[in-house]
Protein backbone atom coordinates (compact mmCIF):
# COMPACT_ATOMS: atom_id res chain seq x y z
CA UNK A 1 0.00 0.00 0.00
CA UNK A 2 1.79 3.34 -0.99
CA UNK A 3 -0.38 6.68 -0.16
CA UNK A 4 -0.72 8.82 -3.58
CA UNK A 5 -2.26 11.92 -3.78
CA UNK A 6 -4.83 12.59 -6.73
CA UNK A 7 -2.09 14.20 -8.90
CA UNK A 8 -0.39 10.09 -8.44
CA UNK A 9 2.42 11.73 -5.92
CA UNK A 10 3.41 9.28 -3.88
CA UNK A 11 3.58 10.14 0.17
CA UNK A 12 6.66 9.03 1.25
CA UNK A 13 7.84 11.54 3.87
CA UNK A 14 6.72 12.43 7.14
CA UNK A 15 8.02 15.68 9.15
CA UNK A 16 7.00 15.39 12.43
CA UNK A 17 7.60 17.82 14.75
CA UNK A 18 8.08 16.57 18.31
CA UNK A 19 7.74 20.38 20.02
CA UNK A 20 6.75 23.79 19.58
CA UNK A 21 9.38 24.62 22.11
CA UNK A 22 13.02 26.54 21.91
CA UNK A 23 15.97 27.05 23.12
CA UNK A 24 16.55 29.82 20.46
CA UNK A 25 14.33 32.99 19.31
CA UNK A 26 15.16 33.11 15.52
CA UNK A 27 13.93 36.29 14.21
CA UNK A 28 12.78 35.30 11.27
CA UNK A 29 10.99 32.27 13.46
CA UNK A 30 9.40 33.72 16.77
CA UNK A 31 8.46 36.83 17.92
CA UNK A 32 11.73 38.03 20.93
CA UNK A 33 8.79 36.63 23.79
CA UNK A 34 8.96 33.37 22.25
CA UNK A 35 5.50 31.75 21.26
CA UNK A 36 2.43 30.88 23.04
CA UNK A 37 3.99 26.83 24.14
CA UNK A 38 0.71 25.13 24.59
CA UNK A 39 0.17 22.85 27.55
CA UNK A 40 2.36 19.69 27.77
CA UNK A 41 -0.16 17.45 27.64
CA UNK A 42 -1.58 19.19 24.35
CA UNK A 43 1.91 17.61 22.64
CA UNK A 44 1.26 14.32 21.16
CA UNK A 45 3.59 11.38 23.53
CA UNK A 46 6.09 9.72 22.11
CA UNK A 47 4.57 6.52 22.19
CA UNK A 48 1.30 8.49 19.81
CA UNK A 49 4.02 9.73 17.61
CA UNK A 50 5.32 6.25 17.81
CA UNK A 51 2.05 4.55 16.57
CA UNK A 52 1.03 7.50 14.04
CA UNK A 53 4.88 6.99 12.18
CA UNK A 54 4.28 3.12 12.01
CA UNK A 55 0.41 3.21 10.89
CA UNK A 56 2.37 6.02 8.49
CA UNK A 57 5.09 3.36 7.39
CA UNK A 58 2.50 0.53 6.84
CA UNK A 59 1.15 2.63 3.89
CA UNK A 60 4.54 3.75 2.38
CA UNK A 61 6.16 6.05 4.53
CA UNK A 62 9.44 5.56 4.83
CA UNK A 63 11.66 7.93 5.23
CA UNK A 64 11.14 10.40 8.20
CA UNK A 65 12.16 13.86 9.44
CA UNK A 66 12.24 15.22 13.15
CA UNK A 67 12.09 18.76 13.56
CA UNK A 68 10.30 21.48 15.68
CA UNK A 69 10.56 23.74 17.50
CA UNK A 70 13.90 22.08 18.80
CA UNK A 71 13.70 18.36 19.26
CA UNK A 72 16.48 17.94 21.13
CA UNK A 73 14.80 20.14 23.99
CA UNK A 74 12.11 17.66 24.25
CA UNK A 75 13.50 15.78 27.55
CA UNK A 76 14.02 11.64 25.93
CA UNK A 77 14.24 12.39 22.28
CA UNK A 78 17.22 10.34 21.97
CA UNK A 79 15.06 7.46 23.67
CA UNK A 80 12.61 8.17 21.24
CA UNK A 81 14.84 8.57 18.02
CA UNK A 82 16.45 4.74 19.93
CA UNK A 83 12.67 3.62 19.33
CA UNK A 84 11.77 4.56 16.07
CA UNK A 85 15.26 2.89 14.84
CA UNK A 86 13.53 0.01 15.56
CA UNK A 87 11.32 0.08 12.69
CA UNK A 88 12.85 -1.46 9.64
CA UNK A 89 10.02 0.06 7.28
CA UNK A 90 12.04 3.43 8.13
CA UNK A 91 14.74 3.67 5.33
CA UNK A 92 15.49 7.09 6.66
CA UNK A 93 14.98 8.83 9.90
CA UNK A 94 16.74 12.66 9.57
CA UNK A 95 16.58 15.42 11.83
CA UNK A 96 16.56 19.49 11.85
CA UNK A 97 18.47 20.92 14.56
CA UNK A 98 19.75 24.23 15.77
CA UNK A 99 23.15 22.26 17.26
CA UNK A 100 22.77 24.25 20.46
CA UNK A 101 22.29 21.15 22.29
CA UNK A 102 23.51 18.33 20.44
CA UNK A 103 27.32 18.20 20.69
CA UNK A 104 27.34 15.30 23.54
CA UNK A 105 24.76 13.02 21.40
CA UNK A 106 26.57 12.51 18.36
CA UNK A 107 28.29 9.33 19.11
CA UNK A 108 24.50 8.19 19.69
CA UNK A 109 23.07 9.31 16.58
CA UNK A 110 26.13 7.55 14.88
CA UNK A 111 25.49 4.64 16.92
CA UNK A 112 21.16 5.04 15.85
CA UNK A 113 22.59 4.84 12.29
CA UNK A 114 20.96 8.75 12.07
CA UNK A 115 20.72 9.15 7.90
CA UNK A 116 21.17 13.30 7.73
CA UNK A 117 21.51 15.56 10.31
CA UNK A 118 20.16 19.00 9.00
CA UNK A 119 21.94 21.86 10.84
CA UNK A 120 20.63 25.58 11.06
CA UNK A 121 23.02 27.80 10.80
CA UNK A 122 22.80 31.56 9.49
CA UNK A 123 25.82 33.20 10.02
CA UNK A 124 29.38 32.06 10.60
CA UNK A 125 30.19 35.16 12.78
CA UNK A 126 29.45 35.04 16.70
CA UNK A 127 27.65 38.58 17.14
CA UNK A 128 25.36 38.51 13.84
CA UNK A 129 24.46 34.75 15.20
CA UNK A 130 23.30 36.42 18.75
CA UNK A 131 21.59 38.91 16.81
CA UNK A 132 19.45 36.48 14.56
CA UNK A 133 18.94 33.64 17.21
CA UNK A 134 18.49 36.02 20.39
CA UNK A 135 21.08 33.73 21.57
CA UNK A 136 24.40 33.82 22.16
CA UNK A 137 25.46 30.73 21.66
CA UNK A 138 27.37 30.20 17.95
CA UNK A 139 30.63 28.58 20.00
CA UNK A 140 28.17 25.60 20.68
CA UNK A 141 26.71 25.63 17.22
CA UNK A 142 29.99 25.83 15.93
CA UNK A 143 31.57 23.09 17.57
CA UNK A 144 28.86 20.94 16.80
CA UNK A 145 29.42 21.45 13.15
CA UNK A 146 32.82 20.88 13.82
CA UNK A 147 31.86 17.49 15.14
CA UNK A 148 29.30 16.41 12.50
CA UNK A 149 31.69 17.52 9.77
CA UNK A 150 34.37 15.15 11.65
CA UNK A 151 31.75 12.24 12.38
CA UNK A 152 30.48 9.99 9.72
CA UNK A 153 26.57 11.47 9.94
CA UNK A 154 25.32 12.95 6.22
CA UNK A 155 25.79 17.04 7.08
CA UNK A 156 23.11 19.33 5.59
CA UNK A 157 23.58 22.81 6.33
CA UNK A 158 20.83 25.22 6.58
CA UNK A 159 20.74 28.56 5.69
CA UNK A 160 18.00 31.27 5.90
CA UNK A 161 18.97 34.17 3.49
CA UNK A 162 17.78 37.34 5.27
CA UNK A 163 17.99 40.01 3.38
CA UNK A 164 20.40 42.75 4.99
CA UNK A 165 21.54 40.24 7.52
CA UNK A 166 23.69 37.61 6.29
CA UNK A 167 23.65 37.94 2.27
CA UNK A 168 27.18 39.09 2.01
CA UNK A 169 28.31 35.43 3.70
CA UNK A 170 26.37 33.51 0.69
CA UNK A 171 29.88 33.01 -0.49
CA UNK A 172 31.61 32.32 2.94
CA UNK A 173 29.20 29.38 2.89
CA UNK A 174 29.68 28.16 -0.62
CA UNK A 175 33.66 28.26 0.25
CA UNK A 176 32.61 26.20 3.21
CA UNK A 177 31.87 23.33 0.91
CA UNK A 178 35.33 23.83 -1.02
CA UNK A 179 37.55 20.91 1.82
CA UNK A 180 34.55 19.84 3.37
CA UNK A 181 32.05 16.61 2.40
CA UNK A 182 28.62 18.81 3.47
CA UNK A 183 25.60 19.75 1.55
CA UNK A 184 24.99 23.65 1.90
CA UNK A 185 21.25 24.68 1.57
CA UNK A 186 20.16 28.12 1.40
CA UNK A 187 16.79 28.83 2.49
CA UNK A 188 14.53 31.18 1.05
CA UNK A 189 12.98 33.56 4.21
CA UNK A 190 8.98 32.75 4.62
CA UNK A 191 6.40 34.76 6.24
CA UNK A 192 6.28 31.93 9.04
CA UNK A 193 7.71 34.11 12.52
CA UNK A 194 4.66 34.13 14.39
CA UNK A 195 3.51 37.55 13.62
CA UNK A 196 2.99 38.13 9.65
CA UNK A 197 4.96 39.32 6.70
CA UNK A 198 8.66 40.70 8.06
CA UNK A 199 9.97 43.32 6.65
CA UNK A 200 12.44 42.91 4.07
CA UNK A 201 14.33 45.27 2.34
CA UNK A 202 14.99 43.30 -0.81
CA UNK A 203 13.41 40.01 -2.02
CA UNK A 204 16.24 37.37 -1.84
CA UNK A 205 14.89 34.73 -4.10
CA UNK A 206 16.12 31.58 -5.67
CA UNK A 207 17.35 33.55 -9.49
CA UNK A 208 18.90 36.38 -7.24
CA UNK A 209 20.90 33.94 -4.62
CA UNK A 210 21.87 31.99 -7.93
CA UNK A 211 22.62 34.59 -9.79
CA UNK A 212 25.17 36.00 -7.06
CA UNK A 213 27.27 32.94 -6.58
CA UNK A 214 27.32 32.49 -10.40
CA UNK A 215 28.52 36.46 -10.73
CA UNK A 216 31.44 34.57 -7.71
CA UNK A 217 32.62 31.66 -9.89
CA UNK A 218 33.47 31.56 -13.68
CA UNK A 219 32.00 28.07 -13.67
CA UNK A 220 28.84 26.51 -11.62
CA UNK A 221 28.25 22.84 -12.06
CA UNK A 222 24.14 22.10 -12.04
CA UNK A 223 23.82 18.44 -10.61
CA UNK A 224 20.90 16.07 -11.31
CA UNK A 225 17.76 16.62 -9.38
CA UNK A 226 16.56 13.78 -7.47
CA UNK A 227 12.99 13.70 -7.97
CA UNK A 228 11.62 15.35 -4.74
CA UNK A 229 14.56 16.69 -3.65
CA UNK A 230 13.31 20.13 -2.16
CA UNK A 231 16.49 21.70 -3.40
CA UNK A 232 17.80 22.80 -6.53
CA UNK A 233 21.64 21.66 -6.36
CA UNK A 234 24.77 22.77 -7.56
CA UNK A 235 28.69 22.18 -7.46
CA UNK A 236 31.82 24.34 -7.58
CA UNK A 237 34.07 22.12 -9.83
CA UNK A 238 36.90 20.76 -8.02
CA UNK A 239 34.97 21.45 -4.16
CA UNK A 240 33.97 18.55 -1.95
CA UNK A 241 30.59 19.33 -1.16
CA UNK A 242 27.75 21.08 -3.02
CA UNK A 243 25.46 23.93 -1.99
CA UNK A 244 21.62 24.04 -2.90
CA UNK A 245 18.51 26.90 -2.83
CA UNK A 246 15.70 25.72 -1.35
CA UNK A 247 12.98 27.47 -3.47
CA UNK A 248 10.35 27.44 -0.06
CA UNK A 249 8.95 30.61 -0.87
CA UNK A 250 8.30 31.14 -4.57
CA UNK A 251 7.08 26.90 -4.93
CA UNK A 252 8.52 25.59 -7.90
CA UNK A 253 9.20 22.30 -6.66
CA UNK A 254 5.94 21.22 -5.67
CA UNK A 255 5.17 19.33 -8.46
CA UNK A 256 7.46 16.19 -6.60
CA UNK A 257 6.43 16.74 -3.70
CA UNK A 258 6.36 13.22 -1.47
CA UNK A 259 5.78 15.40 2.15
CA UNK A 260 3.32 15.33 4.65
CA UNK A 261 3.74 16.90 7.89
CA UNK A 262 2.28 16.85 11.77
CA UNK A 263 2.78 19.44 14.04
CA UNK A 264 3.67 19.05 17.76
CA UNK A 265 -0.42 18.64 18.83
CA UNK A 266 -0.96 16.67 16.32
CA UNK A 267 -2.42 18.56 13.42
CA UNK A 268 -1.86 16.92 9.46
CA UNK A 269 -0.97 18.93 7.21
CA UNK A 270 -0.76 18.63 3.62
CA UNK A 271 1.49 21.33 2.97
CA UNK A 272 3.47 23.94 4.54
CA UNK A 273 1.06 26.45 3.54
CA UNK A 274 -1.99 25.10 4.56
CA UNK A 275 -3.85 25.78 7.83
CA UNK A 276 -3.94 22.03 9.18
CA UNK A 277 -6.22 19.56 7.65
CA UNK A 278 -7.17 17.62 10.93
CA UNK A 279 -5.69 16.83 14.64
CA UNK A 280 -4.56 13.48 14.77
CA UNK A 281 -4.04 13.71 18.50
CA UNK A 282 -7.38 14.12 19.06
CA UNK A 283 -8.90 10.61 16.59
CA UNK A 284 -6.03 8.92 18.57
CA UNK A 285 -7.84 10.03 21.93
CA UNK A 286 -10.98 9.55 21.03
CA UNK A 287 -10.23 5.67 20.87
CA UNK A 288 -9.13 5.46 16.86
CA UNK A 289 -7.76 1.84 15.84
CA UNK A 290 -4.93 1.58 13.43
CA UNK A 291 -7.46 0.97 10.80
CA UNK A 292 -9.53 4.23 11.09
CA UNK A 293 -5.80 5.69 11.17
CA UNK A 294 -5.06 4.05 7.58
CA UNK A 295 -8.80 5.14 6.46
CA UNK A 296 -8.64 8.90 7.61
CA UNK A 297 -4.70 9.13 6.17
CA UNK A 298 -5.28 7.71 2.45
CA UNK A 299 -8.77 10.04 2.41
CA UNK A 300 -6.54 12.93 3.71
CA UNK A 301 -3.80 12.07 1.17
CA UNK A 302 -5.93 12.11 -1.85
CA UNK A 303 -6.75 15.35 -1.64
CA UNK A 304 -3.15 16.99 -1.06
CA UNK A 305 -3.61 19.99 -2.74
CA UNK A 306 -1.31 20.86 -6.07
CA UNK A 307 0.98 23.50 -4.66
CA UNK A 308 1.59 25.75 -2.07
CA UNK A 309 -0.34 28.91 -3.51
CA UNK A 310 -3.24 26.42 -3.52
CA UNK A 311 -2.68 25.72 -0.31
CA UNK A 312 -2.29 28.63 1.03
CA UNK A 313 -5.52 30.10 -0.48
CA UNK A 314 -7.52 27.16 0.71
CA UNK A 315 -6.77 28.75 4.29
CA UNK A 316 -9.01 30.96 6.29
CA UNK A 317 -6.45 32.87 8.24
CA UNK A 318 -3.34 34.34 7.18
CA UNK A 319 -0.10 32.37 6.74
CA UNK A 320 1.50 34.07 10.49
CA UNK A 321 1.97 31.09 12.53
CA UNK A 322 5.94 30.27 13.33
CA UNK A 323 7.76 27.58 11.88
CA UNK A 324 8.18 26.13 15.07
CA UNK A 325 4.85 25.22 15.45
CA UNK A 326 4.61 24.25 12.04
CA UNK A 327 8.02 22.00 11.91
CA UNK A 328 10.27 23.24 9.40
N1 LIG B 1 14.95 24.30 15.64
C1 LIG B 1 15.40 23.51 14.56
C2 LIG B 1 16.24 24.32 13.60
O1 LIG B 1 16.24 25.54 13.69
O2 LIG B 1 16.92 23.69 12.77
C3 LIG B 1 14.30 22.79 13.81
C4 LIG B 1 13.04 23.55 13.54
S1 LIG B 1 13.21 24.93 12.44
C5 LIG B 1 11.58 25.56 12.42
C6 LIG B 1 13.45 24.10 10.89
C7 LIG B 1 14.04 24.91 9.78
O3 LIG B 1 13.12 25.92 9.40
C8 LIG B 1 15.35 25.62 10.14
O4 LIG B 1 16.34 25.33 9.17
C9 LIG B 1 14.97 27.06 10.09
O5 LIG B 1 16.04 27.86 9.71
C10 LIG B 1 13.84 27.08 9.07
N2 LIG B 1 12.96 28.24 9.20
C11 LIG B 1 12.35 28.70 10.31
N3 LIG B 1 11.61 29.80 10.04
C12 LIG B 1 11.75 30.04 8.72
C13 LIG B 1 11.25 31.04 7.83
N4 LIG B 1 10.46 32.01 8.25
N5 LIG B 1 11.61 30.96 6.52
C14 LIG B 1 12.42 29.97 6.08
N6 LIG B 1 12.93 29.00 6.87
C15 LIG B 1 12.61 29.04 8.17
FE1 LIG C 1 14.11 27.70 17.21
FE2 LIG C 1 14.64 26.58 14.89
FE3 LIG C 1 12.77 28.50 15.09
FE4 LIG C 1 15.32 29.14 15.39
S1 LIG C 1 14.37 28.30 13.53
S2 LIG C 1 13.64 29.79 16.74
S3 LIG C 1 16.15 27.39 16.33
S4 LIG C 1 12.66 26.51 15.97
Amino acid sequence: MQLTDKFGRKISYLRLAVTDRCNLRCQYCMPAHGIDIVDRKELLSYKEMYRITRVLSELGVNKVRLTGGEPFVRRDFVKFLESLSFNDKLKEINITTNGALISNHIEKLEELNINAVNLSMDTLQREKFAQITRRDVFVNVYDTFEKLVESNLKLKLNIVVQSGFNTDEIIDFVELSKDKNIAIRFIEEMPFNGKGQRKIDEEWNFNKIINHIKNQYSVVETLQQKKSSTSKNFKIPGYLGTFGIIPAFTRTICGDCNRIRITATGMFKNCLFDGGVFNVRDFIRNGASDNDLKALFIKTVHKKPENGFVAEASRDNDVSESMSTIGG
